[in-house]
């Protein structure tokens, strides 16, 4: 039985760009977009024209220049917005408008001061004026779970019959929990009866850090487009991550048995690539793309790494193309991978030099946050250039027997959990 195929569609240049800090030119939005193609994301959502001359421009120069991916661009429910887009898409090869309106009472009476029958009126007549201008048309209930259900259900089913081929159900705050994201796109797509006409989507900000698993959880609910980032900027605390749910499938592809088009190798480099045009760093934890994703400094962790990966490893480094060493040396580390740090470096340690070097390693460990590869060569021709009485280091867990020494000695100190 095949995989059920989800489209990934990055909204890095849209929704992340909007994010303080991370703002981009036409031209540095069109080296990312060729990025974003060689990742392999299926729909790219380059720009909200209206929002600024550039903005525009910059939408127009990727659906001129890039063929395979569809070019997607954001449209409130007005004329100008719609035509603003339309002109922005068309030159592309398969060019979307995205249009969207709020549906929460909330934002119905508080922020866009229109009746519920208002909103149903301009996100009809939205998705019809853009069905002239493309037959791709997506439509958003902006805040859709905290809509009221019954009249989210009566604008989705409308918008259908108008012609929009693919429905969004932003949880636009982050507010939503997995299981009941599962539970409502379940019952959205039971509830409309024109449902199997169109793909839904999912599109979920990380308030509560819950956005990658909310996305996860829509697409066992059925959705089957992902709207995503690189590096998971966005909004506030950001869009769900796109390299976290393409790993989460292709790790999990046991409990999340989706097929998408996204190459994992090219992830370390689309990652790169948007840190260098936006000079806004990766957190160090920062799941899969983070300069510690991969790192292990606990002794323990290095000594089971070293005698068979999987110990401490669901994915490796080269997986997603990052070039990161995994043998990270710090205080934490033992014997064992100073041994094998040594011999990358080709430098064969006699037993009593390692224990020198490793000795002598320790004791600037505290100094240096991580032990580079120079510290390791100027420790080693230290040790190797003075003459030393060899003693047994001294060990702050002495215990009486001398296997466990050993033991403790060959993994070093780090937690093992
Ligand atoms: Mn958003």
């Amino acid at each position: 039985m095949g995989k059920d195929r989800v489209w990934i569609f990055d909204t890095t240049l849209r929704d992340g760009e909007q994010a303080p800090g991370f703002s981009l030119r036409p031209a540095e939005k069109l080296q990312l977009a060729r990025q974003l193609d060689t990742l392999g994301v299926d729909i790219i959502e380059a720009g909200f024209p209206i929002a600024s001359p550039a903005d525009a421009e910059a939408v127009r120069l990727i659906a001129t220049e890039l063929r395979r991916p569809v070019i997607a661009c954001l449209a409130r429910c007005h004329r100008a917005d719609l035509e603003k887009a339309a002109w922005s898409i068309k030159p592309a090869a398969q060019g979307r408008i995205h249009t969207f309106i709020a549906t929460s009472d909330l934002h119905l009476q508080a922020k866009l001061r229109i009746t519920r029958e208002q909103c149903l009126e301009a996100a009809v007549d939205a998705v019809r004026y853009a069905r002239h201008h493309t037959f791709d048309v997506e439509f958003s209930a902006e805040d859709a779970t905290r809509s009221d259900f019954d009249f989210l259900c009566r604008v989705i089913e409308a918008v259908i019959k108008v012609g929009a081929s693919t429905i969004n159900l932003p949880d636009t705050v982050g507010y939503s929990t997995p299981d009941e994201t599962l539970d409502f796109f379940q019952r959205v797509r039971e509830r409309i009866p024109n449902s199997d006409k169109v793909i839904f989507s999912t599109h979920c900000h990380d308030d509560l850090g819950l956005a990658v698993a909310n996305s996860l959880a829509a697409v066992n609910g059925g959705a089957r487009q992902v709207e995503c980032t690189i590096n998971g900027i966005g909004e506030r605390a950001g869009n769900a991550a796109l390299e976290e749910i393409v790993m989460a499938f292709r790790v999990r592809g046991d409990r999340l048995p989706y097929e998408v088009g996204v190459d994992p190798a090219q992830i370390y480099q689309s990652s790169e690539l948007l840190t260098k045009l936006t000079g806004q760093a990766v957190q160090s934890n920062k799941a899969v793309v983070g300069r510690n994703a991969f790192s292990h400094e606990a002794g323990i962790h290095q000594d089971g790494f070293l005698k068979d990966r999987r110990t401490y490893e669901i994915m490796r480094p080269e997986d997603v193309g990052a070039p990161w060493n995994p043998l990270v040396l710090g205080k934490h580390s033992g014997r064992a991978a100073v041994k094998r740090r040594c011999q990358d470096l080709g430098i064969e340690l006699e037993a009593v030099e390692l224990l020198e070097v490793y000795r002598a390693l320790m004791s600037i460990a505290d100094d240096r946050k991580v032990l580079t590869d120079n510290d390791i060569v100027a420790v080693v021709s230290t040790v190797r250039t003075t003459t030393v009485v060899v003693a047994e280091p001294v060990d702050p867990f002495d215990t009486p027997t001398a296997t466990t020494h050993h033991a403790l000695h060959e993994s070093g100190y780090g937690h093992g959990v």
